[in-house]
């Protein structure tokens, strides 16, 4: 994982939180999901794992669902769909431009599914 993306992390939620330690934490969670994203592909790249539908839907569930289970809580899976929530509005900015054949869904469609699973798992 590179230090830009983290920076992009940081960018993303200095506007949204209030205390260091929140923001801190938001960071560090946001950082995660993508750490469990990007195994996820490692793993069904080592294990030519089958998916059905999008490898990327499918590693954004399994970063959720490893996020769910280590955390007591939901806060450290949150981080992860807020960013999602927070990419949306910019893409609302530029609709006429969206990629929708990209091999990523779009942002708001990542927010609503790890929503999805967030609200399923309990
Ligand atoms: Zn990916």
């Amino acid at each position: 994982m590179c230090y830009e993306l983290i920076d992009g992390f940081i960018t993303v939620f200095e506007d949204e939180i209030e205390t260091d330690e929140d923001f801190e934490n938001e960071a560090i969670d946001a950082s995660l999901f993508t750490f469990f994203h990007e195994l996820g592909h490692a793993l069904v790249d080592l294990y030519q794992l089958p998916i059905t539908g999008k490898e990327e839907d499918s590693v954004d569930s399994f970063a959720t669902i490893i996020l769910l289970n280590v955390y007591e809580d939901d806060y450290g899976v949150l981080s992860g769909m807020f960013q999602f929530d927070v990419e949306a509005e910019e893409e609302k900015k530029a609709l006429e431009s969206l990629p929708f054949w990209y091999e990523h869904s779009l942002s708001s469609q990542r927010f609503y599914d790890t929503a999805c699973l967030i609200y399923g798992n309990d």
